[in-house]
């Protein structure tokens, strides 16, 4: 019986967790032009939903040119620095997390909230142990955009050859290889579908769009798993 509410308390996690991140990355990171300019009108109050924002729709989304390749020339590296630097707390924030190529340390509370909210909604719902490995799967979207999202922004062979061999052997699973198709897309679209590093949630929520020839042939191109 234990062992049946552990088991259903990954999946809930995991799915809930899963639902989470494809829902708070669309209306977030890459909220559309609607939101925005609510959140524009009360700049103090939405000044962390803005920092999201720009760090991850701006500096993340729009500073590579085919996937793998961040910045069209050292030039232009050095100008967003130095825009950064002027930036303030938050410009030094993005510097020091590699152009927000990971969840930003300083946003972990903030980010991991409505994945703790859930938590505790399911640990007022189910049984101790079922509550407890849901809690276990709850991280993982958190631990994906911090540990794992670097790896999708490097041609695939380079994360094999250069994370440890554990890792390696977990991004060239059948799960990661369509991870890193689901992001490369979620990049290519412009952030407006294929939300999700840990899959599913987007499928649930009709957000998840299909790889077309063309795409197929740019993943291929940047070295990424096409298969
Ligand atoms: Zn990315
Ligand atoms: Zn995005």
């Amino acid at each position: 019986m234990i062992a049946l509410e552990i088991v259903a308390g990954l999946v809930l996690g995991y799915v809930v967790g899963s639902c989470i991140e494809s829902a708070l990355h669309e209306y977030v990171p890459d909220a559309g032009p609607r939101l925005l300019a609510v959140w524009r009108r009360h700049p103090r109050l939405c000044r962390r939903l803005l920092e999201a924002h720009f760090s991850h729709h701006v500096i993340h989304h729009q500073t590579f040119r085919d996937h793998v390749t961040q910045f069209a020339s050292p030039q232009h590296r050095a100008r967003l620095e130095a825009l950064l630097r002027q930036r303030g707390r938050h410009g030094r924030t993005i510097l020091r997390n590699r152009f927000s190529d990971r969840l930003h340390d300083e946003s972990v509370p903030a980010f991991c909230l409505p994945w703790v909210v859930a938590g505790l909604a399911i640990a007022l719902l189910a049984p101790t142990a079922m509550a407890l490995a849901a809690t276990v799967t709850l991280t993982l979207p958190g631990l994906f955009s911090h540990y794992i999202h670097p790896y999708m922004h490097r041609p695939f062979a380079d994360g094999q050859r250069e994370a440890p061999r554990w890792l390696a052997a977990f991004l060239r699973s059948r799960y990661m290889r369509m991870a890193y198709r689901n992001h490369f897309l979620h990049h290519r679209f412009g952030g407006t579908g294929n939300f999700n590093l840990v899959l599913g949630g987007d499928w649930l929520r009709g957000r998840l769009r299909r790889a077309g020839d063309d795409d197929r042939r740019a993943m291929h191109a940047a070295g990424l798993p096409v298969d």
